[in-house]
């Protein structure tokens, strides 16, 4: 079963597709990582995205979907996987339908969380983000144990570039633009499912499983 989380910057998709890595054994393909990392790396490609995700603009199309592409061909075939931040456009969308299919395989369920732009700006502002693993954390809501350093791998934490507030209103601007889209794309083939973002943090994570189809945890496989 794959999954995608549909959301604004902020609106709690990597959050909930770590809760799903961790509680449901899904693996996590976040776009927005792997572009982090490759940056960290210094290769060309990290050279690259940097350039775009810096203005909080959208890396192109034919980059991004090629780097789904080599995550997905190195995926363990029996892989459950949870998309977060990909596709952000229909094209994405579209390509990422014929990467599936040429595995014999599709998307089960898209969640979009649905935030209010003032919440999405409190939020992003008070982010801070695990160096070794990207786990969020939020220093009003959901502080670490320890301030700076992450609760589940002792990483350093730190502010993203692109959570400055003018990158901020950028990327809110993007996704809103782009979204319109992938709604009516999924909306017609009747996997998309609409849920509060705003909610407690596990309010959203029952509702992903409730509405995505998703047994939970050590719960008996459903009868075919
Ligand atoms: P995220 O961590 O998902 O907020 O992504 C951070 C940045 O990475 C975005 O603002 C974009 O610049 C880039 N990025 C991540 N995913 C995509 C995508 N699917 N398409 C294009 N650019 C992306």
């Amino acid at each position: 079963m794959h999954l995608i989380l549909l959301g604004a910057p902020g609106s709690g998709k990597g959050t909930q597709a770590e809760l799903l890595a961790k509680r449901l054994g899904y693996t996590h393909l976040a776009t927005g990582d792997l572009f982090r990392e490759a940056v960290r790396g210094g290769s060309e490609l990290g050279r690259l995205a940097q350039s775009y995700m810096e203005r909080g603009a959208l890396v192109p199309d034919e980059v991004t979907i090629g780097l789904v592409r080599e995550r997905l061909e190195r995926a363990n075939p029996t892989a459950q996987i949870v998309f977060d931040g990909y596709p952000r456009k229909w094209v994405q969308a579209r390509a990422l339908d014929e990467l599936l299919a040429s595995r014999g395989e599709k998307i089960d369920a898209v969640i979009l969380l649905n935030v209010s732009t003032p919440i999405l700006v409190e939020r992003l502002s008070g982010r801070w983000v695990c160096r070794a693993q990207g786990h969020n954390y939020h220093l009003a809501f959901h502080p670490p144990r320890v301030a700076g350093v992450c609760d589940v791998d002792g990483a350093e934490l730190y502010q993203r570039d692109d959570d400055r507030p003018e990158v901020v209103q950028r990327r809110i601007a993007v996704f809103l633009r782009e979204i319109v889209p992938l709604i009516a794309y999924y909306g017609a083939q009747g996997v998309l499912h609409e849920i509060d973002g705003a909610q407690e943090i596990e309010a959203v994570h029952r509702q992903i499983l409730s509405v995505g189809g998703i047994p939970k945890a050590g719960s008996p496989p459903r009868p075919a």
